[in-house]
């Protein structure tokens, strides 16, 4: 499986690095795999991909995950030459479809009717099969209703991508992630530990680090890093917890699995 990082700054897009975006190709000419779909997604989709040609999984419909998805469904109907030419799969929480309706409305009573374009699919704990491969979801602490760590198992090669969502610390992660060969996994309160911060929202790099260990990944990728965080010190902090191999999340990154 090849991810790119569309982008995966914390909780508001930074110069160059859009908010939560990742594109999951599992097999070649499938369509492929969107997770999270934050502010500045669409134009780097743009830049790899035909954003017509493309399933949708959210973790979790914060803005900061989701906000361009009205953006998408323009291009979907109304691009002039390469709109969408069958619907994809969308999935997540049960309020999806009203929430990203609401983001495309003409008004306070309106709710764009996103069924058109979209088949809209609820996370329900069990796993989702998207051609290639399984997509598992997993409910986190967080403050976004039905907020999901998701795992992405090729069904082929037993390949994993496992990615936390926003979350505070939870066991839950563990098995989220557990024995994945790719983690993405948030780190928000950056380098400090969790003691001073709001409880059952993010996690530290340091949590990030254990979760990872506990769950034995193969590499650990930590994103949702606020622009103003240190992210060197973010990864020493995991490092303190995890000794495989530890990156710094950032746009346009390539990983192969
Ligand atoms: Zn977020
Ligand atoms: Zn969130």
């Amino acid at each position: 499986m090849k991810l790119t990082v569309l982008g995966c700054t914390g909780s508001l897009a930074a110069p160059g690095n859009p908010g939560s975006s990742y594109l999951i190709n599992a097999e070649e000419g499938q369509p492929g795999i969107l997770m999270d779909f934050g502010p500045g997604a669409l134009a780097a989709l743009q830049e790899v991909a035909d954003p017509s040609d493309a399933h949708l999984v959210f973790s979790h419909l914060h803005a900061d995950h989701c906000s361009d998805t009205a953006s998408l469904i323009i291009w979907r109907r109304f691009h002039p030459t390469a709109p969408a030419r069958r619907r994809h799969i969308l999935a997540g929480p049960s309020y999806a479809a009203e929430h990203l309706g609401r983001l495309g409305s003409n008004g306070p009573d309106d709710i764009d009717d996103i069924s058109d374009t979209f088949d809209i699919h609820t996370w329900t704990g069990q796993p989702l099969e998207i051609d290639a491969v399984t997509v598992t979801p997993f409910p986190v602490v967080h403050p976004a209703a039905e907020s999901q760590a998701l795992r992405i198992e090729h069904k082929e090669s037993g390949k994993v991508i496992a990615f936390s969502g926003d979350s505070a610390y939870t066991p839950t992660l563990i098995d989220a992630a557990r024995g994945a060969d790719l983690f993405l996994c948030e780190a928000a309160w950056g380098p400090e530990t969790t003691e001073n911060t709001p409880a059952g929202m993010h996690m530290s790099g340091r949590e990030a680090g254990r979760i990872a260990r506990e769950a034995g990944v193969k590499k650990l990728v930590l994103v949702h890093i606020q622009p103003w965080s240190d992210k060197e010190a973010t990864m020493h902090a995991a490092a303190e917890e995890f000794d495989g191999e530890i990156v710094i999340g950032d746009a346009k990154d390539v990983y192969e699995v």
